[in-house]
């Protein structure tokens, strides 16, 4: 039984970057609606269930109902990257990383600017839904990449570990920026918890 990511602020405490009708709808409708989804999917077929989520999106190919795969995949990986989502996104976020990370993006990207123009760039180009991702793989390397769907890069085999997903599905951000999903990412920006972003590259390295 997989539950939500709590959170620690509410629902209002994002605006005005994040306005409170999405937030509600975000978290209560589609985030809780994928982990019921996942749920129910696994309660009907016992056999695939993993100890851990991550073990389940790592080896979807080895589902072989196709069916069963796909809402496992859209469900499982909603479920998923949410919880990403929400516990990297704060009202008290730190906007800047340091330390190590910093050196890292540094090192990978130039800059923590080059790094924001190359991640927004991904996640404003993403045709349709989709996520933009900052991961890090087996050797510490910092990838920038794009997923469409619930999809994530725990998914392709690659050894790449998210640590921050910028969500660009319409329901994260049309009922306040409509079609400008460019605002939107610029927003992100200002609610992005680096600490929490930082913590989860220390796990991941
Ligand atoms: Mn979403």
């Amino acid at each position: 039984m997989f539950t939500q990511y709590e959170l620690p602020y509410g629902f209002a405490s994002l605006e005005p970057h994040i306005d409170e009708l999405t937030m509600v709808t975000h978290y209560t409708k589609h985030h809780a609606g994928y982990t019921s989804n996942l749920n129910a999917t696994l309660e009907k077929h016992p056999d695939l269930a993993k100890p851990t989520i991550e073990e389940l999106l790592g080896s979807l190919d080895s589902i072989a109902d196709e069916a069963v795969r796909t809402t496992i995949r859209n469900n499982g990986g909603g479920y998923w990257n949410h919880n990403l989502y929400f516990s990297t996104i704060s009202p008290e976020a730190s906007t800047k990383p340091a330390g190590a990370l910093l050196r890292r993006i540094e090192t990978d990207f130039g800059s923590f600017d080059e790094l924001k123009e190359r991640l927004g760039a991904l996640a404003l180009s993403r045709f349709g839904s989709g996520w933009a991702w900052l991961s890090v793989d087996r050797s510490g390397t910092l990838k920038a990449t794009s997923t469409a769907n619930q999809d994530n890069p725990l998914m392709d085999g690659s050894s790449l570990r998210p640590i921050l997903g910028i969500d660009v599905w319409e329901h994260a951000y049309y009922l306040k920026y409509r079609n400008l999903r460019a605002d939107y990412i610029k927003a992100f920006w200002n609610i992005l918890d680096w600490n929490a972003v930082a913590r989860l590259y220390e796990a991941a390295t």
